[in-house]
């Protein structure tokens, strides 16, 4: 089983989700007691979130490039950044190391052109959904993305900061942002990104107005994809 490193803390709301996930996954795909082998590194989010507001990117990669050299000589043989927004300079970050860099982006993006989807609404933060790092990203795959107009931008971002990163989930933001999602229906999307690694904590994307997308689902899939692709076969092992 191959390593995998993950740079967390962003918020640790949602990096909890991803080791639940990626362990639970490796457990019902390999049998007994099986887990992952994860390397961690999490940082304080306050510093990170500091960065975003006064626009310093280069010192955020900067920042998380230290992370992923240190998970590296960990031991991990592969790298995740467990929040979209931060994919803003994941190119920086994976130029920082050897081991590849599974891009939440890409992942998301595939998962959806294999359900046939065309025209995604993403929900994320003000960064991920207004800087076209993921919008362009998206477009690569034939995806033309959207995004909810600047009312529901501001509301989807405050309940990511506010209440989702802070451990708080209230039923009137849940009803808000599904008002959002069926504007877009109405609208013409197809299907609905959970394009921030904490929505899953308010939405189920199950249950939702349109096909809803987990970004932190498909990442964690992802990962335990690439750390079983050696081949380690099921229960016996
Ligand atoms: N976890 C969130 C995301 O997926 C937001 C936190 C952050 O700003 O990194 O974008």
């Amino acid at each position: 089983m191959r390593t995998i490193g993950l740079i967390g803390g962003m918020s640790f709301e949602s990096t909890t989700v991803y080791y639940q996930a990626i362990n639970e996954a490796v457990r019902t795909r390999l049998g007994g007691l099986h887990s992952a082998e994860i390397v961690l590194h999490s940082v304080d989010f306050q510093s990170i979130v500091d960065l975003q507001k006064a626009g310093r990117w280069d010192a955020a990669a900067a920042c998380l490039g230290k992370a992923a050299e240190g998970l590296e000589r960990a031991g991990a043989d592969c790298l995740l950044i467990c929040t979209n927004t931060m994919h803003l300079v994941a190119d920086e970050v994976a130029a920082t190391v050897r081991i590849p860099l599974l891009n939440i982006i890409d992942e998301t993006a595939k998962a959806l052109s294999a359900a046939g989807a065309r025209r995604p609404l993403l929900l994320a933060t003000r960064y991920t959904m207004e800087h076209g790092f993921y919008a362009r990203r998206m477009a690569a795959h034939g995806l033309a993305m959207t995004t909810p107009g600047e009312a529901g931008r501001t509301v989807i971002h405050n309940v990511i900061f506010d209440e989702l990163c802070a451990g708080i989930v209230r039923d009137e933001s849940r009803a808000a942002v599904l008002n959002l999602i069926d504007k877009a229906k109405d609208e013409g999307c197809d299907a609905v990104i959970l394009g921030c690694t904490e929505i899953c904590l308010l939405l189920d994307p199950d249950t939702l107005p349109l096909p809803g997308f987990d970004s932190t689902a498909i990442h964690a899939a992802a990962a335990v994809d690439f750390a079983l692709a050696g081949g380690m076969k099921a229960a016996a092992e």
